[in-house]
């Protein structure tokens, strides 16, 4: 009987587990995670779950009856060590070998570690799976503690705002001028960091962070010479994707492992998704790897057609989401190309209703709508139309985007 395996327990091994079935694949699926829970998407662990406005049922992509039903074996809490293309065959941390006819490598990414000094002290946290969000609940929960967040990107933005939520003091300290600015440009940036001071964060930009202090646990965070007491300290640098499964089979890599379209990497019958991929993107006609909710989902069921020789391609426009406080926003579009652009801005920025446009050579490269919604279809629209807008077309409410689009 052939087998399809699968290494990882987040969204991406979970959508490829579900689509081999749908497709019809009647063979062995074997999941191979090394958390202990079933496949898991993570956006709640930031949000809703860490504030406890949500449950483990929000996080679990299935229960785990809906394994056996499914006749998929699951193999939760046993790290894949080694993998051998040549021998079709992955060895477990627990001496056992299993082999395949195809495999998928959906290992995600581990948080960035900051060497500074007093970072491996008690209290210092990373925020990636879901035992790290149930560990920083149980501080964060019953309110009145000191949260020092080191950086500005999203997880620490949106950790800031539920911390606050449930009654925290906290302090952002970005290196940056603006928050976000790589990601959004210094203009919707700002709007992220007057969201925060307006929720009584104490957000410090253009900082340099010199170590962090405490005798048996973190205490303070020492920033251009100044003690910021803290009872936490969240490290939120970004990710880097989890290659080391990949690096053992000698595969291709490079900011991820590398893959066509298709989500085929350099090995015969090894595939990758989610974080850990970095695929060729074919409309873009460049490389393109996402960390975002959306792209886990999607490549994890191209690659799960791909392995049972279905045509299939990653070529979807990026897509992203954030909750914080009670902004809302949706981002579609390609980050590479938004670094060069104009924004145009349909709505009020102040009031934190709009939709904000970016635009390469007279074309909508990317759209964030906030806290305005059903839009985000239109916004996808518009930049697969590839046409030239008039801006002031864009920033006319009355003109409906998909008018522009069509
Ligand atoms: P992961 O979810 O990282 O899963 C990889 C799994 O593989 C892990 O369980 C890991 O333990 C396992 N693994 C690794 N190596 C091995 C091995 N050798 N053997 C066995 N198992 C292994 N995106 C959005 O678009 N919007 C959001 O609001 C959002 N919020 C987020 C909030 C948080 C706190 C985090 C951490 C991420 C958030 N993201 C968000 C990003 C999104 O969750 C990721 O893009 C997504 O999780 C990627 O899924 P994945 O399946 O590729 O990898």
């Amino acid at each position: 009987m052939r087998r399809m395996l699968i290494i990882g327990g987040g969204l991406a091994a979970g959508a490829a587990a579900e689509t081999l079935r749908k497709e019809g694949f009647d063979g062995e699926v074997v999941i191979v995670s090394a958390e202990p829970h079933a496949p898991y998407q993570r956006p709640p662990l930031s949000k809703g779950y860490l504030g406890g406005a949500e449950g483990e049922d929000a996080v679990l992509l299935h229960p785990a009856a809906w394994y056996a039903e499914q006749g998929i074996e699951l193999r939760t809490g046993v790290a894949a060590t080694t993998l051998d293309p040549a021998e079709h065959a992955v060895e477990l941390a627990d001496g056992t070998t299993v082999g395949y006819d195809a495999v998928l490598l959906a290992t995600g990414a581990r948080p960035r570690t900051l060497p500074l000094p007093g970072h491996e002290l008690p209290g210092v946290v990373t925020l990636r799976t879901l035992d790290d969000s149930d560990a920083l609940a149980a501080r964060l929960r019953e309110g009145g503690r000191r949260l020092v967040v080191i950086g500005a990107g999203w997880i620490g933005m949106e950790v800031a705002a539920t911390a606050r939520g449930l009654g925290n003091e906290v302090a952002i300290l970005e290196r940056d001028d603006v928050p976000l600015s790589a990601a959004l440009g210094t203009r919707m940036g700002e709007v992220f960091r007057a969201l925060h001071l307006d929720h009584g964060v104490d957000l410090r930009t253009s900082v340099g962070v010199d170590r962090i202090v405490g005798s048996d646990r973190a205490e303070g965070v020492v920033v251009d010479g100044e003690m910021l007491p803290a009872d936490l300290v969240l490290i939120g640098v970004g990710a880097v994707p989890d290659t080391r499964l990949a690096e053992t089979a000698g595969l291709d890599i490079d900011n991820g492992i590398l893959t066509d379209a298709s989500l085929r990497s350099s090995a015969p019958d090894v595939y990758a998704a989610g974080d850990v991929a970095n695929p060729f993107h074919p409309v873009l006609s460049r490389r393109l790897r996402s960390e975002h909710w959306a792209n886990a989902r999607s490549a994890g069921r191209v690659a799960a057609r791909s392995m049972l020789g279905i045509p299939a391609s990653l070529d979807g426009i990026p897509y992203f989401y954030t909750d914080q406080y009670d902004l809302g926003m949706e981002l579609s579009g390609y980050a590479p190309l938004m670094a060069e652009a104009e924004v145009v801005v349909r709505g009020d920025v102040d009031a934190r209703e709009f939709i904000a446009f970016w635009m390469n050579a007279g074309r909508v490269v990317a759209g964030m709508n906030v806290n305005v919604w059903n839009v985000n279809k239109g916004v996808q629209a518009l930049i697969r139309s590839g046409r030239s807008i008039d801006p002031a077309k864009l920033r006319d409410e009355d003109v409906p985007l998909d008018a522009l689009a069509a």
